[in-house]
C-alpha cells in the first residue's frame, strides 16, 4: 500500500507522517518512511540542485529535476519496498509537482501529468492525505521554524495560493483516493483520521 502526504509549506505533513509510521508499526507492519525531493543519494544530490539559494533552477529545468528525483526515487526505494508487501509513506509525490510546477510556476499542468507518469511508469499512490492550510498560517509556521524562510518568501503569495487551490482541485478530481484534512485542526485528531482511513485501506 501506498500512502502520500501532500500540502503546501507548513501544513505539518513530517509530524503526521512520522505519527502515521508509528501507528502502523506498533501494529507490526513493515513501513518504509520516505520523502520528495531527496529521499536517495542520487535525490538529495537533485534536492541540493532545486533548493539551492544562489542560482535557482528555471522553471522546466526545476520540474525535470523533481522528474528525476522521483524516477530514482520509485525506481529504489518505492516499488521495491511495495513488492515485498510493506506499507509505504510518503512526503509528496506527484502532486506536488502538479501544484508547484505546474500550478505555481505555471507550466502545462497536463505535461507535467505526463513526465511524472513517465517518471515513475504510472505508478499512483493507493491514498493521498492532503493537509490543507492557509498559505498565510503555513508559512508563519515554517518562519517560526527559521527553515529556507527567505527561499519561500521570494515566492509571491499568490504563487501559494495557486498551489493551494492545485492540491485541492487534484483531491476534488478523485474523492475516493484523497483524505482532504484541515491542518489547523489539532495534531491528534487528524492523525487519529488517517489511521482510521488506512485502516480500512489495510484491512478491508
Ligand atoms: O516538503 P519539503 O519542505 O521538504 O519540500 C521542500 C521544498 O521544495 C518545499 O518548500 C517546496 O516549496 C518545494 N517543492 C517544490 N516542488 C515540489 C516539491 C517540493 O517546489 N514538487
Amino acid at each position: 500500500v501506498f500512502v502520500v502526504f501532500e500540502g503546501g509549506e507548513g501544513a505539518g505533513k513530517s509530524t503526521q507522517v512520522t505519527r502515521l509510521a508509528e501507528a502502523l508499526k506498533a501494529e507490526g507492519r513493515d513501513v518504509v518512511v520516505t520523502r520528495e525531493p531527496g529521499a536517495t543519494d542520487v535525490g538529495a544530490r537533485i534536492r541540493g540542485l532545486l533548493l539551492n539559494e544562489a542560482e535557482a533552477p528555471s522553471a522546466r529545468a526545476e520540474a525535470l529535476l523533481y522528474a528525476a528525483d522521483r524516477a530514482h526515487h520509485v525506481a529504489t526505494v518505492v516499488r521495491p519496498a511495495l513488492s515485498r508487501g510493506a506499507v509505504v509513506i510518503s512526503d509528496r509525490y506527484i502532486d506536488s509537482s502538479l501544484a508547484y510546477q505546474g500550478a505555481g510556476r505555471t507550466l502545462p499542468v497536463q505535461e507535467i501529468s505526463w513526465l511524472s507518469a513517465w517518471a515513475t511508469g504510472g505508478l499512483k499512490p493507493d491514498l493521498v492525505v492532503l493537509l490543507d492550510v492557509d498559505p498565510s498560517v503555513g508559512l508563519t509556521r515554517v518562519d517560526a521554524r527559521g527553515e529556507g524562510a527567505d527561499r519561500l518568501e521570494s515566492e509571491s503569495r499568490a504563487f501559494h495560493e495557486r498551489v493551494r487551490y492545485a492540491f485541492l482541485d487534484l483531491a476534488a478530481s478523485d474523492p475516493k483516493r484523497y483524505l482532504v484534512l484541515d491542518a489547523s485542526r489539532p495534531l491528534d485528531e487528524i492523525a487519529s483520521t488517517v489511521t482510521g482511513r488506512l485502516s480500512t485501506l489495510l484491512d478491508p
